[in-house]
This record gives C-alpha cells, sequence and structure tokens, in this order.
C-alpha cells in the first residue's frame, strides 16, 4: 500500500511543483543525493574516488515540455563529459532517453546520443524507463552499438520480456546493466511479486557473467543492493573463473554505503550512481518506495 502510494506520489505533477519548495523537504534528500549542481556530483565522485571506488553521473528531471529542451540536456552532459576528463575523476554517464527528447521521436534521441558517445572516453549509460520506451530505447542502443562499443544500456528484470531482450542483445557482446526495475507497471507487463523479480535478477545476471566467461568483452553490470544478488552473482563469478574486474557492481549513492566499501576493498570493480539537479522529486519517491522504511529517515530529518 505504501509503496503503490508513494509511486502514486512520484507521477503526481502538483506534489513534484509544491514539495521541493519546503527547505525541510530537501534537507531530508542529502542522503541520496549530494547536492543539486553538477559540481556537488563531481566533488562527490572525487571523494569515492579515494576509495577506489568509480562514479556514474545522472541528471534529474524526465519527460520535457518541449523538444528544445533536450538539447538543453545534451548541452549539459557535454559539459559534464568535459568536466569529468579535465577535474580526472573517474566517473562516466546515464542518460535518460525521455530526457533526450524520446517523446518527440526516436530519431533525435539517437542523433542526441550519438553526438554524447563521440564526445565521451568512457561508455555512455542508457538508463531504462517506463516500458512503453523499451522498444525504442534498445532499437536506438542496437543501432549505435554498431557503431561504437562505447555504449551501455539497462534491463529491467521485473519485466516480462528481458530474458527474450538480453538473448536478442547478446549476439552484440553488449555492456549491460541489470537492475530489478522502479517503475509502476501493471502486472501483464511486469512480475507483481518479490520473489519473482529477484528469480529472474539471478537469472538474468547469470547468463550475462556466462557470456562474459565465454568470450564476451561487454562489461556485465549488477545493479544491486541486495545482498543475496551480490553474493549469488559473486559465487557464480568465482565458479567461472572470473578475474573480478571483469564485471561491475552498481550501487546508488548514499545506499548500502558499508557494502560499496567492502566491495571495493576486496578488489570489486564498484560504481555508485550520483544523481543531481532540480527536479528530483519524482526520482526520490521512487526511492522510498523501494524501501518505506526510509520514510523513518525522511521524519527524523524533518525533526531535526
Ligand atoms: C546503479 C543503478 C542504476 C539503476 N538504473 C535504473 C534504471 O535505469 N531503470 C530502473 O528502472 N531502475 C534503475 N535502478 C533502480 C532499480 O531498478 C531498483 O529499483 C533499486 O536498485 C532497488 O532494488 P535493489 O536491487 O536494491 O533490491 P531491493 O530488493 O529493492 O532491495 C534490497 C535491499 O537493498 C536495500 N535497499 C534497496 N533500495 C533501497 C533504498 N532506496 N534505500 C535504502 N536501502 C535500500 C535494502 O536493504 C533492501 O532490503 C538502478 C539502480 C542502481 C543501483
Amino acid at each position: 500500500m505504501l509503496r503503490q502510494a508513494l509511486l502514486w506520489a512520484s507521477t503526481n505533477p502538483m506534489l513534484a511543483e509544491r514539495l521541493p519548495r519546503y527547505g525541510f523537504v530537501r534537507r531530508a534528500t542529502r542522503r541520496f543525493m549530494p547536492g543539486e549542481r553538477l559540481e556537488d556530483a563531481t566533488e562527490a565522485a572525487a571523494k569515492l574516488g579515494t576509495s577506489g571506488i568509480a562514479s556514474t553521473l545522472t541528471l534529474l528531471g524526465e519527460n520535457l515540455r518541449s523538444e528544445s529542451e533536450a538539447d538543453e540536456v545534451l548541452a549539459h552532459y557535454r559539459e559534464v563529459l568535459a568536466a569529468v576528463q579535465r577535474k580526472g575523476v573517474d566517473a562516466e554517464i546515464s542518460v535518460k532517453p525521455t530526457q533526450l527528447g524520446l517523446d518527440f521521436g526516436a530519431a533525435g534521441t539517437h542523433d542526441r546520443l550519438a553526438g554524447l558517445v563521440r564526445a565521451a572516453k568512457s561508455i555512455v549509460w542508457i538508463d531504462m524507463e517506463g516500458s512503453k520506451y523499451v522498444d525504442d530505447t534498445l532499437e536506438i542502443y542496437r543501432s549505435l552499438r554498431a557503431a561504437s562499443v562505447n555504449l551501455g544500456v539497462c534491463l529491467q528484470a521485473y519485466l516480462h520480456r528481458t530474458d527474450a531482450d538480453l538473448e536478442a542483445l547478446l549476439p552484440l557482446d553488449p555492456s549491460i546493466r541489470i537492475v530489478k526495475g522502479a517503475y509502476q507497471e501493471p502486472a501483464a507487463v511486469a512480475m507483481p511479486k518479490k520473489a519473482d523479480v529477484d528469480r529472474s535478477f539471478v537469472r538474468l545476471t547469470s547468463r550475462l557473467l556466462r557470456a562474459r566467461a565465454l568470450g564476451g568483452t561487454g562489461r556485465p553490470v549488477i545493479a544491486t543492493h541486495d545482498p543475496r544478488m551480490i553474493a549469488e552473482s559473486g559465487r557464480l563469478a568465482v565458479e567461472l573463473g572470473l578475474a573480478k574486474g571483469t564485471f561491475e557492481y552498481a550501487l546508488l549513492y548514499g545506499i548500502a554505503r558499508a557494502e560499496q566499501q567492502r566491495l571495493a576493498r576486496n578488489g570489486h570493480r564498484v560504481r555508485v550512481l550520483i544523481s543531481y539537479g532540480a527536479a528530483w522529486f519524482p526520482w526520490y519517491m521512487r526511492r522510498l518506495a523501494e524501501r518505506p522504511a526510509n520514510l523513518w529517515f525522511v521524519a527524523k530529518q524533518m525533526a531535526g
């Protein structure tokens, strides 16, 4: 119930417009985002770097009102790539297709992403959003992957279709980030039971690690905070003889911090996704929905 309410709130424009005006609401987000500015994100990335943890930077914000806003997002990400190179931080970017204009047509999004891939020195990641965007997102990925290896895409374990999507992508030797999935979806599209999603996550990450062990060169990314999923993929990697540097664990900024440090200390590749920007409300509601116990944390911040 609470999860549904938080996911509902994440799509409510009136709440998104009003709540962030309150200072105590903004303060409560600090655990999950270092700040709204790009400099806040790069500083956090530099700090994580001192523990051997790499970063992925992502500008918060989703559907746009006009296509010209997509060009502003593109210009911003070019700035991010330049800042990362200038400051020498180990950071990649992860981009939402709707922020690059997917609601206005796939062609523009394709071209903007192509520009980012050309400008980047490392992988540009494509986030996966609501299920209605999956076909176009994968089509754009396929088309751009033909020209560059510096592109990765996220797949969501909760979607019924994802086993088939992964099989279809594997011949491209892709870099893929597997997540459980964060959007509200109908049962016809996504698995409603957590146990099924967990099983799907293990199946997909295992498939990806096996493809890597068979000579694939794309980067498998296991993006979760779930200790069981992390342990299971670690166990399989050992069984397959995969060296620690051949796959990556990815976690969100501020979540499971001790686990991030533990994995890095044990010699694993760890990358933390740092979100920043003014449009944090829907994203923050989805983080709360993942673990309603976080509401206690919010309540404490508001009280304090
Ligand atoms: C690097 C990265 C990139 C992502 N990209 C996408 C994307 O492109 N598209 C998409 O749909 N989703 C994305 N997600 C979100 C993802 O789909 C899940 O919603 C999110 O990771 C929570 O699921 P979990 O795997 O941690 O497992 P869960 O089963 O939700 O959680 C397992 C345990 O992790 C801890 N935990 C999980 N979430 C939280 C939290 N918010 N606060 C505190 N503790 C928590 C708790 O201890 C919990 O018991 C991404 C996640 C990561 C880490």
